[in-house]
């Protein structure tokens, strides 16, 4: 049984809590302490500025990245089928598991990249919290996509036009084609993106550099071609993880989400286990507030 400590970075008030969290293996294992009773305690904070309380921005070396919340959000634990009630009631969890809608801003190499666009449509808090940073839908060279759900790429599209019509948009060539095999009715939005998008639309093999320095990694079975992006000491693992709090305790349980579960379930331990050994921070796009953690 492995041990290993979790440090989830949370700001709240200026202040971040930092778990020692005791992570296992086993299918039923417990945590040694439940996130929901997780303490407090004082960590080094340098390095994040706030803007809003749904933004927060942490420098990297040269690599500086922005957490922007596109809306709060809870995930149901009947989300989660396979999830012993024992435990989710372990760990408190019955009422729902804290997450959120999020999309991620990079500067690096002096380029300004998107990761991921959110749900979209009028509670979207993109373009507004993109306009306190003083930056407007043209001011976003780049747009690289872990996959291609409603969730994640509704924010390209607002009444049928694009939203970000100077952006690169880049994509796994593995996802897209993935999604075009699909059923007319669940891929008929990626079409409608690819339309509006077409000059600007770019596909990558896994393993490709992006503009920015940014490493395109393998991490399907979430969809056909998830995708998780290395920028220095950052990792974006877009949704490797969906309810943090019950899937850190036992990384075997898929979300209904996950189309190929044998798969992403090798994709988040294979994923987790890179960041750990590289000692990289992780932004995932459902992680509650603020977004990042660290292993
Ligand atoms: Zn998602």
């Amino acid at each position: 049984m492995k041990k290993t400590v979790l440090m989830i970075v949370a700001l709240a008030a200026g202040v971040a809590a930092m778990v020692a969290h005791g992570m296992v293996s086993g299918r039923h294992a417990r945590p040694e302490k439940s996130v929901s009773r997780m303490p407090q305690a004082t960590a080094d904070t340098s390095g994040f500025t706030a803007l809003a309380s749904e933004t927060k921005t942490l420098g990297l070396g040269d690599v500086k990245v922005t957490w922007i919340q596109d809306r709060a959000a809870t995930q149901s634990a009947s989300l989660f089928p396979q999830a012993p009630a024992s435990l989710i009631d372990s760990l408190g969890l019955r009422g729902g598991i804290p997450s959120s809608m999020s999309v991620f801003l990079v500067e690096s190499k002096g380029m300004r990249i998107l990761f991921d666009t959110g749900l979209g449509g009028k509670d979207s808090r993109l373009l507004h919290l993109l306009s306190l940073m003083g930056l407007t839908p043209a001011d976003i060279s780049f747009i690289y996509l872990t996959h291609l759900h409603g969730d994640h790429i509704g924010g390209l599209m607002q009444g049928g036009r694009a939203v970000f019509p100077t952006a690169q948009v880049f994509v796994a060539k593995q996802e897209f084609r993935g999604w075009m095999r699909m059923p007319a009715e669940k891929k008929a939005q990626v079409e409608k993106m690819a339309k509006a998008y077409r000059l600007n639309l770019h596909f990558f093999d896994f393993g490709d550099y992006l503009p920015g320095d940014v490493k395109t990694i393998d991490a399907s079975g979430h969809t056909p071609g998830h995708t998780a992006f290395r920028v220095g000491d950052l990792l974006i693992v877009g949704d490797i993880i969906h309810g943090a709090a019950l899937q850190l305790a036992d990384l075997d349980l898929c979300p209904t989400y996950d189309m190929e579960p044998a798969e992403a379930r090798a994709a988040r331990k294979r994923i987790l286990q890179y960041a750990r050994m590289n000692n990289l921070v992780v932004a995932g796009m459902h992680l509650p507030a603020p977004g990042f953690m660290k292993f």
